[in-house]
């Protein structure tokens, strides 16, 4: 059975083994990120919609409850901002009435100065926002925003949900070479972290594809050092994923493993490993599908720093 709303399990050094919920029509962000894993933004905008049946996803989430659902989390993300989604508290009331599993949303954070966009988040478990820049020039040159935001904005947001929220903020920082890398870049992020005080802040870097092209990753030993001026609260998660085996994939079905790797490759680049690490499948096994698929135009590959990662067309 093809799912239209779930993706996953993926795993991340964020949220371990998560179970994806994809809420927004493909790219259609209030961001257009160079370092963005999707692609361009198609659809830049702040207006909340409707964008989906609430009641179809979560009656397929419920059927794949009812199959069995091996995850840590189900996370609230997927190709575009999940905060644009009128339906999005709706959707978490629901998913809360029959599940037990911690539910995290995935947000650059751009909604937050809105009080229902903050009432919405706040029915989550774990709220992992975004923050890459700590000026307004920097802000627009790698997340290049809606015309009517803007750093001080993002920043505001992020304050008045921590005021508000008593559950986790893991607050991601993507750091990109030559971008917002230098001295006084990390000042100004470390100061606006001070204002909003997170749980975690953690450190990403463009390890997968990137929407534009020669963008740089940072190596890992200055990552460590940035963590470090960051303070305690702050570690490294850009390195590869967690290697767990769930139960949740019978792999005598092979058309729901084909539909489960095809609908993580529509959503984000992977490599071999992390499709063998999400789906507890071995090399030659998640092999014989990619190779599957190529054969018929419906994934293609790319290469990032010595690493093949493919995705679906
Ligand atoms: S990285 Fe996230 S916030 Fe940035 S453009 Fe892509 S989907 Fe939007």
């Amino acid at each position: 059975m093809r799912e239209k709303y779930l993706f996953g399990p993926v795993p991340s050094r964020r949220l371990g083994l998560s179970l994806g919920v994809d809420i927004v029509p493909f790219k259609t962000c209030s961001l257009d990120c160079v370092y963005c894993q999707l692609a361009k933004t198609s659809e830049k905008t702040i207006e909340r919609k409707n964008y989906c049946d609430v009641g179809a996803v979560l009656d397929e989430l419920k059927k794949r409850l009812g199959r069995g659902l091996q995850a840590d989390f189900i996370s609230i993300s997927g190709s575009g901002e999940p905060t644009l989604n009128a339906g999005l508290g709706q959707i978490i009331d629901g998913i809360k009435k029959i599940t037990d599993v911690p539910v995290a949303i995935l947000t650059n954070g751009t909604l937050l100065y809105r009080q229902d966009v903050r009432a919405d988040c706040a029915k989550a478990d774990v709220v992992l926002p975004s923050l890459d820049a700590g000026d307004e020039q920097t802000y627009q040159k790698i997340n290049r925003p809606y015309l009517r935001l803007s750093i001080e904005k993002l920043i505001a947001g992020l304050c008045a949900f921590r005021n508000e929220f008593a559950g986790q903020i893991a607050l991601e920082v993507f750091l990109l070479e030559g971008f917002n890398t230098d001295t006084e870049q990390i000042g100004k992020i470390k100061g606006a972290i001070e204002r909003i005080r997170p749980d975690k802040i953690q450190l990403n870097t463009a390890t997968r594809p990137t929407a534009e092209a020669g963008i740089k990753r940072l190596d890992t030993q200055k990552l460590e050092a940035i963590a470090e001026e960051l303070g305690e609260k702050c570690e490294v998660v850009s390195s590869s994923c967690v290697v767990r085996v769930p139960s949740c994939v019978n792999r005598n079905a092979q058309y729901a493993v084909r539909n489960t790797i095809l609908s993580m490759l529509k959503r984000r680049p992977c490599s071999l490993n992390d499709i063998c690490t999400g789906l507890g499948l071995g090399s030659d096994e998640a092999l014989k599908y990619i190779t599957h698929f190529q054969q018929r135009g419906l994934v293609h590959s790319k290469e990032k720093d010595g690493i093949v990662f493919f995705r679906a067309n």
